[in-house]
């Protein structure tokens, strides 16, 4: 049961109609107990031991569904469920986006080359609670450029997580991610953002991964977010393909993706799905 205690409130502007009016929805944001934390913890070091053979893996030659059958077999033998297979339908346990993909590519007999990026994105559940995860790995040698995304993506995540501290406001964690992106000359995608994440994998609040400081609901301890930076090498405009998944690139570049659940706790953020 949910009391008013352990609720905190928010307000989202939502576009009526084309670009026209605007008002505002009201969201809560649900505080977790020590206990729950607890919980999603473990389920947050299950994600980073499967996350780290995932890393072992990837090389030259490997398909995706190869990964993605690693990835089901390692999430099951830790007694937890992967929370992306059957999720609105999804076909698989973990997403795999290579190169121009940006998110939700489904794995299948593509093998990965040199010089690719593959996006690794994936969650379980854990004792009811939900925790969620997302690497961008390069495969082999990928060119300076490739490397500097994955640097810089990596940067962003980081400079949200760190700004995930009582006191400050919810939209600080977005522009301290867009201004890490655009400071070095990358764009952050508009139309996917992060989320609460608890017993749902997507609660409220919608963390875009652009916004303005000081601005949103005060963040509290007790909140926990799934940060996650899609950042491309050229324009932020995506599309979605034909499967009506894997979202690309509109203009064919390069995109990145990392992704950590973390806890507001009074002493700062803690990353749950840090290998430890
Ligand atoms: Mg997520």
């Amino acid at each position: 049961m949910l009391s008013s205690c352990n609720l905190e409130f928010g307000f989202r502007k939502v576009e009526v109609a084309a670009g026209f009016s605007l008002r505002f929805k009201k969201f809560m944001i649900i505080l977790k107990s020590a206990k729950e934390i607890k919980k999603m913890r473990r389920g947050g070091q299950i994600v980073a031991q499967v996350c780290q053979k995932l890393t072992e893996k990837v090389r030259p030659g490997i398909s995706t569904e190869e990964l993605d059958r690693v990835a089901s077999t390692l999430i099951r033998m830790n007694r937890a469920v992967p929370a992306f297979l059957g999720f609105r339908g999804f076909p698989a346990s973990i997403c795999t986006s290579v190169n121009d993909q940006v998110v939700h590519g489904i794995p299948g007999s593509y093998r990965l080359r040199e010089g690719d990026i593959i996006s690794i994105d994936f969650g379980v559940i854990y004792q009811g609670y939900y925790s969620d995860m997302a690497v961008t790995l390069p495969v082999g040698n990928v060119s300076r450029d490739a490397q500097r995304l994955i640097e810089v993506t990596k940067s962003a995540l980081d400079s949200g997580i760190t700004q995930m501290v009582p006191g400050n406001k919810l939209y600080d964690i977005s522009a301290a991610i867009q201004e890490c992106a655009e400071n070095n000359g990358f764009s952050v995608v508009r139309e996917l953002v992060g989320h609460g994440i608890g017993q749902k994998m997507h609660e409220e609040p919608q963390i875009p991964n652009f916004g303005k400081r000081s601005t949103g609901p005060y963040l509290k301890a007790g909140m926990v977010f799934a940060l996650e930076p899609m950042v491309n090498m050229g324009g932020y405009e995506v599309k979605t393909l034909e499967d009506n998944w894997t979202v690309v690139t509109a203009d064919g570049s390069l995109s990145c993706h990392f992704e950590h659940t973390v806890a507001i706790t009074d002493n700062g953020p803690e990353i749950l799905t840090e290998l430890h």
